[in-house]
């Protein structure tokens, strides 16, 4: 840690305390709380909910109309760090290896939550995977790091508020008329995400152009095309339709095959299934023009973070995605991104029990609020 952070944070430390003395307040969710109460000790509660969504969702590989998720929350002297594991059925996790992993953390151990780099250390290395596990500790982590500081994320990093981009919003693969209903739906955005790799492709872009047809559309094929030369044929037809990049066109272990494919598109090739965590930015490298960061499948923010000066460093574009989720994990990932280029964080709008109010879209543009930490309050 370099000094000028050292600084920073050692300040930022003397306001949290020196409320405390006062005895003055803190702000979470809204509320005031008084934060000379405590014992100084960090604690993990949690629950499951279940997301239910607006529509059915069909993607290449299934179709579903509920989310399992975990809200959790880290209580430290009165205020309260908000955090969300989003399971959607086709990730290794769910609530019980979510519960399972949450009862074998130790936070107690911890009484200073602004060593975030030494708890989400710990927490990393209490049990191989859980990613999404690991990613509501950390949301939660940070959320209650910045209500301490009585900051947003966005702000303590250092970003533009100014800065974020447009969210595209996502239309699953359908019925021709279904498509076009939730085209007219997404009219409110500026960029529209259109999954494919369903055996209708050319039909689903031409049902969506039907309803818009000048708006900059992203496709998700999820690995469902197997064939090179076909898809590179899809990438011409699909830059005459006015489509900005292809994510995930090939299955993640057909690497030669995307590489040649990224090499001959006239559109950047991102990268999806293929990526997780920190390692797989480098195995990207040269394959893929861009990488989609989910904070699920990295462990959360404080790894997000690391991923995106990586790809940065290698000059390649960044997409950040969401699973279907709450205000809670949206609204976190949402701090990351005016230091990205395209948005996909739409997955709060895609259900219909959000228990959290936080980042909007505004003429399709995300807003992040001016509260604290990740941002939200209770509903
Ligand atoms: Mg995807």
């Amino acid at each position: 840690m370099n000094k000028n952070r050292r600084d920073f944070i050692k300040k930022a430390g003397v306001i949290a305390s020196s409320s405390a003395m006062l005895g003055t307040i803190g702000c979470d969710s809204g509320k005031n709380v008084n934060i000379n109460k405590g014992d100084g000790k960090m604690k993990l509660t949690f629950h499951s909910y279940e997301l239910k969504l607006k529509h059915v969702f069909t993607i290449a590989k299934n179709s579903r109309t509920t989310t399992p998720d975990m809200q959790v929350q880290i209580h430290y002297n009165g205020l309260t760090g908000y955090g969300e594991a989003a399971m959607p059925p086709y990730y290794p996790e769910n609530p019980d290896s979510a519960t399972k992993f949450y009862q074998k953390l130790d936070l107690g151990q911890f009484n200073d939550p602004f060593q975030i780099e030494k708890i989400l250390d710990y927490v990393d290395n209490v049990e191989e995977g859980n990613h999404f596990a690991k990613a509501s500790i950390d949301i939660a982590l940070h959320d209650l790091v910045g209500k301490m500081m009585r900051q947003p994320l966005y702000k303590i990093w250092g970003y533009d508020q100014e800065a974020t981009p447009c969210t595209s919003f996502t239309i699953g693969i359908d019925k021709p008329d279904v498509v076009q209903e939730k085209t007219r739906e997404a009219l409110p955005y500026r960029v529209l995400k259109i999954k494919l790799g369903g055996g209708n492709d050319k039909e689903m872009i031409e049902n969506v152009r039907k309803v818009s047809p000048d708006k900059d559309l992203y496709v998700d094929v999820n690995g469902g095309w197997t064939d090179k030369y076909e898809a590179l044929d899809m990438a011409h037809w699909l830059k005459d339709q006015k489509v900005v990049f292809i994510e995930q066109p090939m299955p993640r272990n057909q690497i030669d095959d995307v590489a040649w494919l990224t090499e001959n598109s006239p559109l950047p090739i991102v990268a999806d299934e293929s990526i997780h965590r920190i390692p797989d930015v480098l195995a990207s490298k040269g394959v893929y023009t861009g990488i989609n960061i989910k904070l699920m499948k990295c462990t959360g923010l404080r790894e997000a973070r690391k991923m995106i000066t990586l790809a940065r460093a290698f000059d390649m574009k960044i997409l950040m995605g969401c699973m279907t989720a709450t205000s809670c994990s949206i609204s976190a990932a949402a701090q990351l991104s005016p230091a990205i280029d395209w948005a996909d964080l739409d997955g709060n709008l895609l259900i219909s029990n959000d228990p959290y109010e936080g980042v909007k879209v505004v003429d399709g543009r995300l807003v992040l609020p001016d509260r604290p930490g990740i941002g939200i309050r209770k509903l």
